[in-house]
């Protein structure tokens, strides 16, 4: 019997990722499936739910509102910081993606959205905040997790972890 994706199931999926205007944004089309651990959180909530209960070769098209995969904007979130609170090198650049600690600690993404003289601005909204997804995904295969994965919460082998 087929297994169908529950809590704790390993699911290798292949997806493409497109924004309202049709834009592809993300696809694992080019190379091997994604492999997730179902219920931990691993992947977007909205996009997980809509997967319980499929099997392996079923497509669906999961429309997933901003809210439920990576947020609304958040307005306070863009700052603007002084100049000299970046390095020398490389200049600050309106397009510009790094890193940073967020206030938990956790790593925040941050793009730079304007320079002007000795202030640049930042936005540390995920790029895709606001934006009202859609997903095509092929569900490739279903299995159960082993010990270790469910230990660990995420997949080992193809398509997941490797270490
Ligand atoms: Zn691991």
């Amino acid at each position: 019997m087929s297994q169908t994706v529950a809590q704790d199931s390993v699911v290798l999926i292949h997806y493409t990722l497109t924004n309202p205007a049709g834009e592809v944004l993300d696809s694992s089309s080019d190379g091997d499936p994604m492999a997730y651990l179902h219920g931990h959180g691993n992947i977007i909530p909205g996009l997980e739910n809509q997967l319980t209960g499929k099997s392996a070769g079923d497509k669906i098209v999961a429309p997933v509102k901003a809210a439920d995969g990576y947020g609304e904007r958040d307005d306070n979130m863009v700052q603007d910081v002084p100049r000299s609170a970046f390095p020398e090198t490389p200049e600050p650049e309106a397009g510009m993606q790094f890193q940073a600690g967020g206030p938990d600690g956790e790593a925040q993404h941050v793009t730079i959205t304007k320079v002007e003289g000795e202030t640049v601005t930042v936005d540390g909204n995920h790029p895709l905040a606001g934006v009202d997804l859609s997903f095509d995904v092929e569900i490739v295969e279903v299995r159960a997790a082993s010990a270790e994965e469910l230990s660990h919460g995420h997949v080992h082998g193809p398509g997941g972890h490797d270490h």
